[in-house]
């Protein structure tokens, strides 16, 4: 079986004490490569050394945690980006975070910083991973508006209004590993087209077990997604690793 992670965070501290323990087993268990997204400057220089180690197995995107974003922040992530742009496969993840911001006038604020990782995306021909936490009508709008077209909603959980559009714009989505507990998101699982979704961890998040989640989680969601779309788990891994490899220009 030919299983890809399209989102994880394999710089985390989590992994700190057995990360090359952690790769060997999302390869035992037949995961062909992972995309790890940076998410501040300490993070991104982390995953270079990492990437370059892994080369051809793990592929870095490079972003922020909208959160926690100040526009100093962006701008340092944005020069690392330019130094590194032909190290890096995807801009992201970027976006707007409601679920932790709820104050209207920051959650605004974030717009403005998300705008700027869109247009270097576009800048670089880069496709981009989007962030959007209870607020995937809003990012939907603002990529809208900038005519993007290479998205990838990264942990997609919105409702189905903001499905539909997705759909009709052909952006993919990502299903974490233990999508089968979510409603809006077995929904979404329902209604997209298999050619558009992706399998990811976003590890050390989300485990579909027990503890810290890693990449060799992924077949969890592999096997939710066979039995929602009615096919065999091969068939399943095989597309969604190919949504990838296509998606990320590997
Ligand atoms: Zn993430």
């Amino acid at each position: 079986m030919k299983l890809f992670d399209a989102h994880t965070h394999i710089d985390m501290k989590h992994y700190k004490n057995d990360r090359e323990m952690v790769i060997q087993r999302a390869k035992d268990t037949g995961v062909v490569g992972m995309v790890t997204s940076s998410i501040n400057p300490g993070s991104f220089r982390r995953t270079l050394g990492i990437v370059q180690k892994h080369d051809t197995y793990i592929y870095h995107t490079a972003g922020c945690q909208p959160s926690l974003l100040k526009p100093a922040e962006a701008e340092k992530i944005l020069h690392l980006i330019d130094k590194y742009a032909d190290d890096i496969v995807a801009i992201g993840e970027a976006g707007l975070d409601y679920h932790w911001v709820k104050d209207s006038k920051k959650r605004k604020a974030q717009e403005p910083l998300f705008e700027k990782f869109i247009t270097k995306a576009q800048d670089l021909g880069l496709p981009i991973v989007v962030h959007a936490r209870k607020a995937e009508g809003r990012a939907a709008d603002i990529l809208e508006e900038y005519n993007m077209e290479n998205v990838l909603m990264h942990c997609y959980d919105g409702p189905s209004e903001v499905t539909q559009r997705i759909v009709k714009n052909k952006w993919y989505v990502t299903l974490p590993a233990n999508f089968g507990r979510y409603r809006n998101r077995v929904q979404a699982a329902e209604m997209i087209p298999l050619e558009l979704i992706m399998l990811e961890t976003d590890g050390p998040y989300l485990s579909p077990v027990e503890g810290r989640n890693e990449s060799a989680n992924i077949i969890h969601g592999a096997k939710s997604l066979a039995e929602i779309k009615d096919i065999p788990i091969e068939e399943a891994a095989k597309i969604t690793t190919e949504n990838a490899i296509s998606f990320y220009g590997l």
